[in-house]
């Protein structure tokens, strides 16, 4: 069986379905993420590479100005190794020293044996040299070159001053030292350019780090670039530290790094975002093949056949049970318009009938009908329309519901016959009872016809005789007028028993209830006779005709009077009366009888109608349960209530015939 909506099977589920772009979206960030990160490490290696280049540039700027010192001074030693100069003009040059080197604060020339020859600059302290001064000293006369002490302190100057001794040779003779003392501070304040001096701390530290001179233009250092590079003086082992004023490049103030990170909150939401919308998407696909499934299966598993056609009559849809029923695949039905290939001929005004009331947008909400198989089998059936409403609420066709009711009828039909063959059989346990009586009441009529006919004789013989007599043909003709009455008497008794003993077909005609009452009334005198009960007729003549089987109705009546008859037994013959009366009233006749009897208990009340229910010794219990089953037949009612003055009132309405004529019209 096709379906008309179908989903394609989704793709199949899985962690990996999301592995992969969830794996590369992490890379993706990642690699965003590092990318400024690296950039600021870059950023901090230039940094720190820039701080090492320049710090070299100080460093050598440094020593060129102490190797440009140290060579002044090699120069003057040289020539005071030669010859002693004027006073005068070792004053000078001495004096020249200090002014071109203002790091320079004292310049003193020691002889051989250590006295101070000449000086100039700052004043010799009373204890003569420090001990590392008196110690480079020493040093560079065995080394015979130029050699610094470590820096040592002075008042007021912390420990910014180192000394430079330069031995001097005359040939191989020492002749005495040169001795120059610098002030590292000035060294650092007139070298180190102002721009360098601003960006950068710069301190010169001795041997146990202590620093000896500083410059900071710019503040203290941050301690996030620092370099440290030894000065490489012989003897003296001063190092330059640099530490930079500049902190560790910063990260958010970055524009780039700000956009990556607000595109990539942008990114991992809308990812959030859809991965809710596909999930959703996914639920509800699910969800609605497992409606689909769930519907196919309960389409495919159900009896009622089901239709769907549009507001043209086109049929849409058709289940399983119908293309059963009809005997016809889906592929034949889809699509079709009336007259369909299931359409009975004998039924076509019904077909008709009720496709132009589809066509009007008014189905015919139930109805039986029947089907016909491409072998010309029919199917009865009953079927349900409702209105199709699409989900804006459009009426786009009618939906109809078939069940096949081939069984139900099939048990109507069975039923029917059985009740028909109770009917006759209970007919037939009437008759073995009234047959008795039968047979006694015929022998009046009989009886009576023999005393005629005997006395109509005896004129005949007297005539005969020749007595003279006239023939007395008045008499003659009373008694065989006598004798007729009595025969079709006995003829009538003979004839109801016989028309009621016959079984057939229930035929429906116009009856009147008048009629009915005369056709049994011989036989309920018979039985009233037996029993001393008096009867009592009160039908008016000009009752409207009912619509029924005339002979179930003579049966029905026929067992009210017998039950109340009955009833009436045990009770006083003068009380014994059964009255039938008839009536109409809104389109309906009733039809009662009543009796003065024993009435009817609770107990016997509730299983009154149930079949073979009988308080009687020989009573088949079955009189009333087909009387109703009768009546009902009929579209009528049967019911019974106490008759006031005693007894039991039971009562059949029928509706009247004109009426029921225009109902089914
Ligand atoms: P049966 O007459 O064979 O018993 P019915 O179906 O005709 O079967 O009646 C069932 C029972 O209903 C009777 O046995 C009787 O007890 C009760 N019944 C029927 N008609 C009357 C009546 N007119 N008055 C009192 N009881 C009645």
């Amino acid at each position: 069986m096709k379906n008309a909506f179908s989903i394609p099977r989704p793709v199949p589920e899985g962690p990996w379905r999301w592995l992969v772009p969830v794996l590369l979206v992490l890379l993706f960030l990642l690699v965003l993420m590092w990318l400024p990160w690296q950039a600021r490490q870059m950023e901090s290696n230039e940094r720190q590479e820039q701080l090492i280049a320049d710090t070299l540039w100080v460093e050598q700027t440094l020593r060129f100005e102490l190797a440009r010192s140290e060579e002044a001074l090699a120069t003057l030693g040289n020539d005071l190794a030669v010859s002693s100069p004027p006073h005068d003009a070792l004053q000078a040059r001495l004096a020249q020293m200090l002014k071109t080197g203002h790091e320079v604060l004292r310049v003193v020339w020691f002889d051989a044996d250590g006295k101070v020859r000449a000086m100039r600059g700052m004043e010799l302290p009373a204890a003569g040299l420090t001990e590392s001064s008196r110690e480079a000293a020493a040093m560079s006369r065995t080394t015979r070159t130029g050699r610094y002490s470590d820096p040592y302190g002075a008042t007021g100057l912390m420990h910014g001053l180192v000394d430079f001794h330069l031995p001097l040779y005359h040939g191989r003779t020492y002749v005495g030292s040169l001795v120059a003392t610098y002030n590292l501070q000035i060294l650092l304040d007139e070298n180190v350019p102002w721009w360098f001096a601003q960006d950068n701390a710069l301190s010169l530290l001795d041997r146990d780090d202590r620093v000896v001179a500083r410059r900071a233009a710019g503040g203290p250092g941050r301690g996030v670039y620092t370099h440290k590079r030894a000065l490489d003086l012989p003897g003296a082992s001063i190092v330059l530290a640099t530490d930079s004023v500049k902190g560790a490049p910063r990260l958010l103030p970055n524009l780039l790094v700000g956009s990556v990170i607000v595109l990539a909150l942008g990114l991992v939401l809308s990812l959030a975002a859809l991965w809710r919308h596909i999930a959703r998407t996914v639920a509800a696909e699910n969800a609605l093949r497992q409606q689909m499934a769930f519907r196919t299966a309960m389409e495919n598993s159900l009896l009622t056949g089901l239709r769907a056609r549009d507001l043209e009559g086109r049929v849409t849809y058709v289940n399983p049970a119908f293309c059963r029923m009809v005997g016809l695949p889906a592929e034949e039905l889809i699509g079709k318009r009336p007259p369909m290939p299931y359409w009975a001929p004998e039924a076509m005004a019904d077909y008709e009938y009720r496709l132009r009331k589809v066509l009007e947008g008014d189905a015919v909400p139930q109805f039986e009908t029947v089907f016909q198989r491409p072998d010309g089998e029919r199917v009865p059936v009953l079927v349900f329309e409702a209105p199709l409403v699409d989900s804006h609420g459009r009426h786009t066709g009618w939906m109809s519901s078939m069940l096949d009711i081939t069984d139900r009828k099939h048990a109507e039909e069975l039923a029917r016959q059985q009740q028909e063959k109770l009917e006759a059989s209970a007919r037939l346990a009437t008759m073995g009872e009234i047959s008795s009586m039968l047979a006694h009441e015929l022998n009046q009529p009989l009886a009576a016809i023999s005393s005629y006919t005997a006395g109509a004789l005896n004129v005949l013989a007297r005539a005969d005789e020749g007595t003279g007599a006239p023939l007395d043909t008045g008499m003659l003709r009373r008694a065989l007028e006598q004798a007729n009455t009595q025969a079709r008497r006995a003829g009538q008794i003979i004839r109801s028993v016989h028309e009621f003993v016959k079984k057939r077909e229930p035929r429906r005609e116009r009856v009147s209830i008048p009629q009915v009452i005369d056709g049994i009334r011989a036989l309920v005198e018979l039985q009233a006779r037996q029993s001393y009960v008096t009867l009592q007729f009160a039908v008016p003549a000009g009752l409207p005709p009912v619509l029924a089987d005339r002979l179930l109705l003579e049966q029905v009546l026929l067992n009210l009077t017998r039950n109340g008859i009955e009833a009436m037994q045990g009770s006083d013959p003068e009380g014994r009366l059964l009255r039938i009366s008839a009536a109409a009233a809104d389109g309906h006749v009733s039809v009662s009888v009543s009796d003065h009897g024993h009435g009817i208990a609770p107990e016997v009340a509730e299983r009154l109608f149930s079949p073979f229910f009988s308080t009687k010794a020989e009573g088949m219990g079955m009189g009333l349960s087909i009387c109703r089953t009768a009546i009902e037949f009929h579209g009528g009612t049967l019911t019974h209530a106490d008759n006031p003055g005693g007894g039991t009132v039971f009562t059949f309405t029928l509706q009247q015939a004109q009426a029921e004529h225009a109902a089914l019209g």
